[in-house]
């Protein structure tokens, strides 16, 4: 299976990257700043995207993980207010990036034979969880399920099924040393969900572990 990441440089990415190439599967780890065995990918930008793109040629991609992803907001208080360029500067990589990256890929994917594209959200991302506060975070992690979702409706003609994911509270740069579960317990659920994703199961909200996550 040829499996392509985004922000594999570091947290989730970087481990469902190891992960992938320890089980024996051909990986293309990218990042945006790039080090040995990555390769360049900034999400935000569509020419990096088309770049990139072009350097795979016709080679077949099976997996998608648009996990790449930024918290700027963390910790934001109401009164301190939000301001224009961080909400601008979220939405290009937990939005746009997202879109731009499958839309870069897209005639890889159809390269393959029943490919899939997984797109790391958020529990943040849910109608049902608005306690206040991460105003940004949230409104985006909701606009990437969304366009999940819509993917999903779009791409099944084509065979390749998109899930949408809550990889857990994971002891990461963006989850902190406090969070619930390590990248391996969050790798390992999450490669199990990817495996179970098919035609049938499209569109789905997931959680880490195997559940159903309300939108
Ligand atoms: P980290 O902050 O550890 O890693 C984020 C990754 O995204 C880094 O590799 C970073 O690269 C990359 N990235 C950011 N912007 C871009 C860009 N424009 N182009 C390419 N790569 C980019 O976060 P996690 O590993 O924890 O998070 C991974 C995903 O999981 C994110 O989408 C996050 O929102 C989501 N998530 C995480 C949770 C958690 O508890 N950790 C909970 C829920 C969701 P760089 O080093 O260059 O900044």
């Amino acid at each position: 299976m040829h499996i392509l990441i985004t922000g594999a440089n570091r947290g989730i990415g970087r481990a469902l990257a190891d992960h992938y190439r320890q089980a024996g599967h051909e990986v293309t780890a990218t990042a945006r700043r790039p080090s040995e065995g990555e390769l360049a990918l900034d999400v935000t930008d569509p020419a990096s995207c088309a770049a990139l793109a072009a350097r795979l040629g016709g080679r077949a991609v099976d997996l998608l993980i648009c996990n790449a992803g930024v918290y700027l907001d963390k910790g934001q208080a109401l009164a301190e207010g939000y301001a224009a360029q961080m909400w601008a500067d979220t939405f290009a990589t937990n939005v746009t990036g997202v879109f731009l990256t499958v839309q870069a890929f897209l005639p890889h994917l159809r390269a393959g034979k029943g490919a899939k594209i997984a797109i790391i959200s958020s529990q943040m991302a849910s109608h049902t969880r608005a306690p206040g506060g991460s105003y940004i975070y949230r409104a985006s992690k909701a606009a990437a399920l969304n366009l999940g979702r819509n993917l999903a409706s779009d791409l099944a003609g084509d065979g390749i099924a998109v899930g949408i994911y809550h990889p857990g509270w994971v002891r990461t740069e963006m989850g902190g040393d406090s969070a619930e579960i390590s990248v391996e317990e969050a790798t390992s659920g999450l490669v199990a969900r990817f495996a179970a994703l098919d035609l049938a199961s499209t569109g789905c909200f997931q959680t880490w572990d195997g559940r159903d996550h309300p939108y």
